[in-house]
């Protein structure tokens, strides 16, 4: 799999295309968005904002326009206005540095398990998810583990999909807050805690779900 990867800093991009290289990524690196744009498609770009060049949003949008390349911008803490803005011009995913190279892998392997069905056209966003012994079904809102019927509340099944969908990645509390209850309000950080804790009786083993203290939460990849 071919990763761009769109970084002016050298400390930041010479030990990312390291780290990648050794998990088996074919790594090209580029410092700028004028080359990140006549670089032949690679399979997933990992491509920073602050460039200084050209705006990142512009090189996102760009690439997006021509092509339905994987793309996950990288942001800086605090940047959240980035972060929206490059998920409206068509960013996959984002990345907040600093970030590790374990977390960065699984978004990565997310980002083309969902772009990969993109792309075929026909396994879209309604086909089943499957994460080991564990089904989704979107289409008729029915969970299964290991071939049994798991009953689950609506914002349950959210939370759990939306885990799902990037299982082996830690979803952050506020993306869940956000993409479940629509809602950005701190307070309600204890509705999440009492949906996990229900979510993970319900699975049998509290190990699906792990908590990353001050970060958020991962679905067990399988
Ligand atoms: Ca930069």
């Amino acid at each position: 799999m071919k990763i761009l990867i769109v970084e002016d800093e050298d400390a930041i991009a010479v030990p990312l295309a390291e780290g990648l290289s050794r998990e088996g990524f074919e790594v090209t690196r580029v410092a700028n968005g004028t080359d990140a744009l006549a670089c032949p498609e690679p399979d997933l770009v990992l491509l920073d904002l602050r460039l200084p060049d050209m705006d990142g949003l512009d090189v996102c949008r760009e690439l997006r326009a021509r092509s339905q390349v994987p793309i996950i911008v990288v942001t800086a803490k605090g940047e959240e206005v980035d972060r929206v803005v490059g998920l409206e011009v068509g960013a996959d995913d984002y990345v907040v540095k600093p970030f590790g190279l374990r977390e960065l892998v699984a978004r990565i392997r997310a980002v083309s398990r969902r772009t990969g069905a993109r792309a075929e056209g026909g396994a879209d966003e309604d086909g089943p998810l499957a994460v080991g012994p564990l089904e989704i079904d979107l289409r008729a809102h029915r969970v299964t583990l290991e071939g049994d019927e798991v009953a689950l509340t609506a914002k349950e099944f959210d939370l759990l999909t939306l885990l799902a969908r990037e299982a082996g990645a830690v979803v952050s509390r506020e993306r869940i807050l956000a993409e479940v209850w629509n809602t950005t309000w701190y307070g309600s950080a204890k509705t999440i805690d009492v949906h996990v804790a229900s979510l993970r009786r319900k699975l049998g083993d509290p190990s699906w779900i792990e908590t990353v203290r001050g970060v958020g939460l991962r679905l067990r990849d399988a």
